[in-house]
């Protein structure tokens, strides 16, 4: 079996920066999915729209973005193909998109970068020699396949190969280990869009009068949802609580126990608001979204304090700004910290690395932050920053042929365009 110099685990977004910004600087690449798209999140659960990724000056208007590069280049290629495969135009653009679209960009990057990709094919195992991991197991229809490379990127999202590997992690709260709620996304379409944003605080109003009568049994406290395109209303209102995510009985429990959700919240709407009358479920995602599971526990653990104190480390990799936004893990509320204009804080590399390993980075939703840190970074396109890092990163190591520690963190920031380290 051939040797890879990097095996990605996860084809999300944080998968596919890893993945290409690796193959153009020289590596051989094997991307592993599960699924049989790319897109993570986006693609088999229906996640959406990217959550603010700029800085926008409130007298001015003026933006300034703060993740960039890879994430610009995405955006980019699907603003170039998605005219020609797709009548449909968002209001918001920089925010909205149509997932199918982007399965073909991603097809496409991975592709023209030299990467390969390797589809159906679930992480079940690790080899581990000392501070190296040396192969990855994963189950396919042709059965468990092991494969071996000199360097190891996990952006599962579940953190699955950190796991597998024994790397020291977290699982939700540090205090009881609850996770945020899973969300099972769904769609409607036929909806009079226009009178449903007119009647949406009578929407809510009802829902927590019939929540309060015992008649609606999800646990959120109001319907939460986005305007995707015309005709349709986004729907990320389900909420899955008390369950773990990283654990397949659980799983199972949560996407039959959402689509109940989902059955109840269209039947409240269908029932009692004309703008409703004719409309149909669309799509229910495939999958459950998970926004919490395991975190490393890694080089350097960010905090809410470092996001909040908007630390400016020096090994910095990716900045952000979207607010600490944490789904109740026990049932009705969200709270929020909001960062105003001007405070940006940042992720430091030491946050990818294990402790445990010389050969591997973690990247995207589960890298070492605790619970709050992690309510604020887990973004798609701060996720996709760290993704790119940690593939410029390998480059890096593998051209010095060193273990991840010792890349020269300099050039890793020139190249991400984040040197001089701090500039905001
Ligand atoms: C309900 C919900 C709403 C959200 N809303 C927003 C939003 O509006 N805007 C926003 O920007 N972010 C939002 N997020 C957050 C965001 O979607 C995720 O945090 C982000 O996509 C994480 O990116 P990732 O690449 O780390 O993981 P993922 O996108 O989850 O990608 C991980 C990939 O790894 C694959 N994988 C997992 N385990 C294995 C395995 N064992 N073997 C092989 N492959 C594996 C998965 O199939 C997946 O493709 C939301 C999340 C949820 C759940």
């Amino acid at each position: 079996m051939k040797k890879y110099d990097l095996i990605v685990v996860g084809g999300g977004l944080t998968g596919v920066a890893a993945s290409v910004c690796a193959a153009r600087e020289g590596m051989s690449v094997l991307l592993c999915e599960q699924s049989g798209a790319l897109g993570g999140a986006m693609a088999n659960c229906l996640v959406m729209p990217f959550m603010p990724y700029f800085e926008k000056n409130p007298e001015t208007g003026e933006r300034k973005k703060l993740s960039d590069g890879f994430f610009t280049e995405l955006r980019a290629r699907y603003e170039k193909l998605a005219p020609s495969l797709d009548a449909k135009v968002f209001k918001n653009p920089e925010l909205y998109f149509n997932q199918e679209i982007f399965k073909l960009v991603f097809d496409e990057m991975v592709s023209e970068s030299g990467a390969e990709v390797l589809f159906h094919a679930k992480l079940c195992g690790a080899e581990t020699d000392g501070r190296r991991v040396t192969a990855a197991r994963f189950a396919t229809t042709a059965g468990i396949i092991e494969l071996e490379a000199d360097y190891f990127i996990d952006a599962s999202g579940d953190g699955n190969l950190m796991a597998l590997s024994g790397c020291e992690f977290n699982l939700g709260r540090e205090t009881d280990h609850l996770c945020q709620p899973m969300t099972l996304c769904f769609r409607m379409s036929g909806v009079d869009v226009e009178e449903f944003w007119r009647v949406k605080p009578q929407i809510n109003e009802k829902y927590k009068a019939l929540k309060a009568a015992g008649k609606i049994k999800n646990p959120r406290e109001d319907v939460l949802c986005f305007n995707w395109l015309d005709g349709y209303i986004h729907f990320n209102t389900t909420r899955i609580i008390k369950l773990d995510p990283t654990n397949p009985f659980d799983v199972s429990k949560a996407e039959i126990e959402a689509r109940k959700q989902i059955a109840e919240v269209v039947a409240f709407l269908r029932n009692n608001f004309e703008c409703c009358k004719n409309a149909s479920i669309s799509s229910i995602a495939a999958d459950i979204g998970v926004r919490e599971s395991r975190k490393l526990i890694g080089e350097h653990v960010l905090s809410a304090d470092d996001l909040i104190a908007c630390k400016k480390f020096d090994d910095a990799i990716a900045y952000g700004n979207y607010d600490i936004d944490i789904h109740n893990p026990e049932g009705a509320g969200t709270s929020h910290h909001f960062f105003k204009y001007g405070e940006v804080y940042t992720i430091p590399y030491r946050a990818l690395i294990p402790k445990e390993y010389d050969n591997m980075l973690v990247a995207g939703r589960c890298i070492s932050t605790t619970h709050e840190a992690q309510a604020s970074i887990r973004i798609m396109p701060i996720c996709c920053c760290t993704g790119e890092a940690a593939g410029r990163a390998m480059a890096l190591a593998k051209r010095g042929n060193t273990g991840t520690r010792e890349i020269p963190i300099a050039e890793l920031q020139k190249q991400l365009g984040l040197y001089p380290p701090n500039p905001l």
